[in-house]
Order: C-alpha cells, then structure tokens, then sequence
C-alpha cells in the first residue's frame, strides 16, 4: 500500500499549497480520501483524474471537499469524450444536498457510510470512527494486506481515537494548534495531543496534517516528540509512503 500526501492545509490552500487530500493506492487500485481546496489541480501531477473512481469525503467543510464538484464535471466531460466509462462513486456521511449535487452530475453516484459502516472499496476495508467537530466528521482506518493507515480527518481530541488508531502502519493525525492552545473549543488537536495520539496508539509512523497558516512549523513536530514517539514529521504536498 503507498500514500501519497496530495495537500494538507487546514482552512484553506496556501499558493500551490492544496488542503486535505491523501492518495492510497494497492497493486493499481487508487483511492482518494478527501477532496479539499486546490487538491483536484495538484492530484494530476501524480495521476490521470480518470484512473481515481473513489473518493471518500470525512466530511463537508471546503477544506475538505469544495473540489469534489470539479471532479464530477471532469467525469462527465471525460466520459463523452470517451476517456473513461467507469462512474465516480463518491462517500460521505449522509446528506441529502451532497447526495443531490452528486447525483444530478451524470456518471456520478453518492453512497453515505457511518460509524457502523465497513466499505470494501478495490482492496482496501475501510471503517470510520465519528469526531467531535462542528459537523458530522469521521476518522477513517484503511486497511490492505495486513497494513492500515489510519486518518484523523478534523477532530478535538477524545481518548477513542487512541484504540481507533491502534498500531496504524501509517497514523496522519491533524495538528491544527500549537501546544497551549485550546483544541476543545475549535474541534481540533494541538501538536501536544497529537503527539498523545501519536504514542499512545504505538502508530509506527506518524505525519502531522492540517497545519496552520502561522508560528514555525517545526515547533509542532518538537511539541508531539516530547510525548514518546520518534516517528513523527510534518505531512508535505507530494510526499509518498510506502507502508
Ligand atoms: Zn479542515
Ligand atoms: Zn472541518
């Protein structure tokens, strides 16, 4: 399984700097999780759009999935012009504007998933953890010969993410603050409880994501080192880990 970090801004892209949007892919199969800002342009520097036909969506702010409506008309116009023939089926929790603005794209279809949901997408098994965010949001663990990579998404931090995280190959864990900072309040983590999460999980690798627009970013890898794990570095656009 490889992850390819596509952005990882949080709120919104910094010029060439797209918001949350992570490629897995497993023997030719690829899976989108997130669609945030900037993401659909910086994605073909690694892919053709038309070899993606999944797309998971941890929930609906822009940072997340404003450019998922770009990529139904990519499919619509790729399918006349005769690119591709698949469908692009596109998962979210459930919601029925989304479902609608999905659906009224030909060759696009929606399919909600919650807490008690298991996908089967290609190879990969996917389940989802619910956050605690100012809208419904889910963590999601992906999961592929004997590997997982398991996502935060947006979330304050809550001790059930710890078990959800459980010995990930991969844990890309949000950072939205510096330690000191309230994580409660926003419904996000500091670098302190991500480094927390970090260790407490035993993630054998972990990046931090959703990074915010000021400070030294450095500081934040510092502050979630202090908590016990080593293995811990900045998500960067373009990044790819073999898992
Ligand atoms: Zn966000
Ligand atoms: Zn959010």
């Amino acid at each position: 399984m490889e992850c390819r970090v596509i952005g990882m801004w949080g709120g919104f892209p910094k010029k060439n700097g797209p918001c949350s949007g992570y490629l897995i892919q497993h023997d030719g199969f690829s899976l989108l999780i997130d669609c945030g800002s900037g993401v659909l342009t910086a994605l073909q520097n690694y892919i053709d759009l038309n070899e993606i036909d999944h797309v998971i969506l941890t929930h609906y702010h822009y940072d997340h999935f404003s450019d998922i409506g770009a990529y139904l008309f990519s499919r619509l116009v790729n399918t006349h012009l005769g690119k591709t023939k698949k469908e692009l089926s596109v998962y979210g929790p459930e919601d029925d504007v989304v479902k609608k603005q999905v659906e009224d794209v030909a060759y696009s279809r929606f399919s909600s998933f919650n807490e008690k949901s298991q996908l089967e997408i290609g190879p990969f098994t996917c389940t989802f953890k619910r956050n605690i965010h100012p809208v419904e949001t889910y963590s999601i663990k992906i999961e592929c010969d004997c590997k997982s990579v398991v996502f935060t998404s947006d979330t304050s931090f809550t001790h059930d993410l710890i078990p959800f995280a459980a010995n990930a190959d991969l844990l890309i864990t949000e950072c939205s603050l510096y330690e000191g900072m309230d994580g409660a309040a926003s419904g996000h983590m500091t670098s302190e409880q991500a480094g927390i999460l970090a260790h407490q999980s035993n993630a054998k690798k972990v990046l931090l994501t959703h990074l915010p627009h000021y400070g030294n970013l450095t500081d934040l890898v510092v502050s979630a080192k202090k908590l016990g794990n080593p293995n811990i570095e900045l998500a960067e656009p373009g990044m790819l880990i073999e898992i």
